[in-house]
């Protein structure tokens, strides 16, 4: 893939107060890549991450400046904990995604205490200062570099003189740069540093052609994606590790999903296969569809396993550009009618090729992911029951008696599953059971994931398994 190649490189971060001029620093050194590089034109720019080439070398940049709120003044007397509550999150991620981490202090204004509050910071956030490379910016004048001695009370090494503004000493710092990234290399190995989070398992499923490979590459290439440059423990090797929005998502299986063999029957079954075994890992499944064909029994096919496995859906709806008479609804009625298990399951219309609205889908991603981690609590179970009951009463099934609900507790989350305890000789209707599960959709969320809900009898082990 392109973009992984493209964007799985080592991440400098450019970190430091307001006003020490990260900006330019950051605006510097990919105004140099642009001078010496032409041909990464096209390059997704944005205006606080960049890719940056230098002796052959290519290395993402960040200016966290964009990205964090430091602007009101916090005095001196504040704690460290301030300034992590002020660092947010998508800087802090950077930072502790960060291959390097270029410490910005000003010699203008010298040594300030939010400068030692944010070293501080970083030395109790990263336990190691290794990866900080001290730079000091604004030296105008070289023949008097000695003024940065100051810094060195960060004990973070020697500042390294700079002007940001100018350009001066900012080829040495990229050379050094390059010279500490091959160190790291070596020394670091495969670190996982995403450890304290599970990631989001998510696999990208569909027929061949259909856009799955379109629809990778603009995930991956989408600006406010990262991919992560180091192997991850819980990732096999052909996985592909992102943040979005500090999240880590693992797509699982990517490589798996390739152009190639696409139009052979033989080939083809062999990629449904590919995308079982994918789906077995993950706990959420885009399943890409091209809207301008039919949908047929592999589609339904796989959507039965996404359901049996209790996996969360998105349906994509590819190739969107193509149709002439945009009619959601039209289009929504076809895919559900078609999909009669997945009436739950969130339809993105959309065009892989031109990239659009990537992000809806990754915000569908998280949003889905914290649906799935729902814990709802006995009493507040209680009495959604007693409300639903009082709108719909049970209904029976083959028996005789009307069913009376004992009790409706959660059993598990991820994926959410329930279970209504009804009375011994009791039998109740499916339509009630999936009337209840309509209801908890309705009231808690759940977006994109199957609900069980299991139904026991007061005595006997005879519980049975009821979906929607
Ligand atoms: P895969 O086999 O499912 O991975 O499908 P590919 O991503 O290789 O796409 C198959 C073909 O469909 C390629 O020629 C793509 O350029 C094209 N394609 C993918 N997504 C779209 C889309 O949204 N609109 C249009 N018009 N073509 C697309």
């Amino acid at each position: 893939m392109e973009h992984t190649k493209k964007n799985n490189l080592p991440m400098i971060v450019i970190f430091g107060r307001t006003n020490v001029g990260k900006s330019t620093l950051f605006n510097r050194l990919v105004e140099k890549n642009q001078a010496l590089i032409s041909d990464i034109a096209g390059t997704t720019r944005d205006s606080n991450l960049n890719e940056v080439s230098w002796r052959g070398k290519k290395f993402i940049v960040v200016d966290t400046g964009g990205i964090m709120d430091l602007s009101d003044k916090i005095s001196a007397e504040e704690k460290i904990g301030n300034i992590e509550i002020k660092v947010q999150d998508q800087a802090q991620q950077y930072l502790r995604r960060a291959d390097l981490i270029l410490f910005l202090v000003d010699t203008k204004t010298g040594l300030l205490p939010m400068d030692k509050q944010m070293a501080l910071f970083l030395k109790k956030s990263l336990k190691e200062t290794k990866k900080i490379i001290l730079v000091a910016n604004k030296v105008d004048n070289f023949r008097r570099a000695g003024e940065i001695a100051e810094f060195n009370k960060l004990a973070l090494g020697e500042p390294f003189p700079i002007s940001a503004a100018t350009g001066a000493g900012t080829g040495d710092l990229l050379d050094l740069i390059i010279k500490k990234i091959k160190l790291r290399k070596t020394a670091v190995g495969t670190k996982n540093l995403l450890s304290e989070e599970e990631a989001i398992r998510v696999c990208i499923i569909g027929k061949p052609n259909v856009g799955k490979s379109s629809l990778l590459n603009s995930i991956l290439g989408y600006e406010r994606v990262i991919v992560s440059p180091e192997p991850h423990t819980t990732r096999e090797p052909q996985d592909t590790e992102i943040i979005y929005k500090t999240k880590p998502i693992v797509l699982v299986d990517t490589a798996g999903i390739s152009k190639k063999g696409t139009k052979t029957k033989g080939l083809e079954k062999h990629g449904i296969m590919k995308s079982l075994k994918a789906l077995e890992k993950s706990s959420i499944a885009l399943l890409v569809i091209d809207i301008n064909e039919d949908i047929t029994h592999q589609d339904a096919k796989l959507v039965e396993e996404i359901f049996e496995r209790k996996a969360s859906l998105i349906i994509i709806a590819n190739k969107w550009d193509l149709i002439e008479k945009k009619d959601p609804k039209k289009y929504s009625d076809y895919i559900y009618g078609s999909f009669p298990f997945a009436t739950w399951a969130p339809i993105h219309f959309t065009s892989a090729l031109t990239g659009g609205k990537v992000n809806k889908i990754l915000d569908l991603i998280l949003k889905i992911n914290e649906g799935r981690k729902i814990i709802l609590g006995d009493s507040q179970l209680n009495k959604f029951l007693l409300k639903i009951v009082k709108i719909h009463l049970p209904a029976k099934g083959k028996g005789t008696k009307k069913p009376h609900i004992y009790e409706f507790k959660q059993t598990q989350n991820n994926p959410p599953k329930f279970q209504l305890r009804i009375g011994s000789r009791d039998d109740l209707h499916f339509s009630y059971v999936r009337f209840v599960t309509n209801r908890l959709r309705e009231k808690f969320g759940f977006l994109g994931t199957p609900i069980t809900i299991e139904v026991k009898k007061n005595k006997g082990a005879h519980g049975r398994h009821i979906g929607e």
